[in-house]
């Protein structure tokens, strides 16, 4: 017998999350030079990282061979100082998916269910299978989160119940007036756990902190991925009431973030430089394709993230199209959207290129 049949099942049925296509792979497959590729996949900041976290990194290099400090201190305490909380209230993550994997470590089981809407952040459904709990879909009518229908879909056995405020791929957010009466509704062996990898991109951000501060059984996640520029590093945080951060904290690693991306992440913070840059682009990017989209006739989801959903046809040909003259979005069948593709917005000359290819493929 082959060493996988005795792997668990329900690993072994598991897909494999599917990253948007690196340049460096595009450009090897293609033929074409890197610098002449755009990836308008993933969701990353156009203008690159935090000027101020690069510094902090050039200067921390020196100390690259002294493990980092595990407790993540001086980052914590800067993120509990600006939000209002003490240090026991932070977690750090591996990239805030690493938080989520630590829920599920924490409180998940065979017996489990997690719940997340339709179109929700695909690894919430990665991680529910992986720690062979059961994963409840609920519907999202016109993208939107339902969190009435999600908090009837609770039952004695859920644990988890995964809302991404904005959502990726929809782009879409809901309301104060939802999520508190979501809050109200949860029975006292249930966490609702607000993904808000898109917050800071919000022009009125609801506040889910209060909750937290309540002691309420609720979790916020951020990252560093987006809005800072700082994907590559791997760093995210949790903001929850402390019986909740103290079992995370016994389900992470000793070192899960590293020092590189612990000084990025704490200069990145205070960037609100560029944080407004960021934003600015993002709003003019937003604008520049709805308009583009509505000129054409083409169906879309208005956004409040650094995203756009576009109905183009035949989501897997466009991507494919479009990859081939080297601009990467991101195909959305394995969100059951197969008529859709994502676009990440960029700066201003990689929005127009990716219009004009798509305009070129359609
Ligand atoms: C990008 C994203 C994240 C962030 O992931 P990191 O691990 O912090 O890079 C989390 N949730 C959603 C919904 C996202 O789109």
């Amino acid at each position: 017998m082959p060493i996988s049949d005795f792997a668990n099942a329900f690993v072994c049925d598991l897909v494999a999350y599917e990253p948007g296509k690196p340049i460096e792979e595009t450009a090897r497959e293609l033929g074409l030079d890197p610098a002449s590729i755009i990836k308008v996949a993933s969701n990353e900041n156009p203008l690159g990282p935090s000027p101020l976290a690069k510094k902090a990194m050039a200067a921390a290099i020196e100390h690259a061979h002294i493990y980092p400090d595990g407790g993540g201190f001086k980052l914590r305490s800067a993120i509990a100082g600006k939000l209002g909380f003490d240090i026991s209230n932070i977690v750090l993550g591996n990239g805030s998916n690493e938080i989520i994997e630590l829920l599920c470590h924490t409180f998940l089981n065979r017996n489990a269910e997690l719940i997340a809407a339709k179109h929700a952040f695909v690894v919430y459904k990665l991680m529910a299978t992986l720690f062979g709990a059961k994963y409840i879909e609920v519907d999202d009518p016109d993208f939107i989160h339902d969190l009435d229908a999600m908090a009837d879909a609770i039952t004695e056995n859920t644990r988890l119940v995964f809302i991404a405020n904005p959502n990726n791929p929809t782009g879409t957010h809901v309301t104060q007036e939802a999520i508190d009466r979501l809050i109200d509704r949860l029975p006292p062996h249930v966490i609702a756990v607000f993904d808000e990898a898109y917050f800071e991109f919000l022009e009125t951000p609801p506040d889910v902190l209060k909750h937290v501060s309540a002691g309420k059984n609720v979790v916020v996640l951020r990252t560093c991925s987006k809005i800072h520029g700082l994907a590559a590093l791997r760093i995210g945080y949790g903001i929850a009431p402390k019986h909740i951060t103290d079992l995370l904290q016994k389900a992470r690693q000793p070192f899960n973030t590293n020092a590189m991306a612990q000084v990025a992440a704490l200069a990145a913070l205070d960037d609100t430089d560029h944080i407004e840059k960021t934003k600015a682009v993002n709003r003019e990017g937003l604008a520049f394709y709805e308009a583009a989209f509505a000129e054409r006739g083409l169906e879309y989801v208005p956004s409040v993230a650094n995203f756009i959903l576009v109905k183009v046809g035949e989501g897997d040909r466009v991507f494919r199209d479009m990859l081939k003259q080297g601009v990467i979005i991101r195909a959305m069948s394995g969100y059951k959207l197969p008529d859709w593709v994502r676009i990440s917005i960029g700066t201003p000359r990689e929005n127009q290129r990716a219009l004009e290819v798509l305009d070129a493929v359609l």
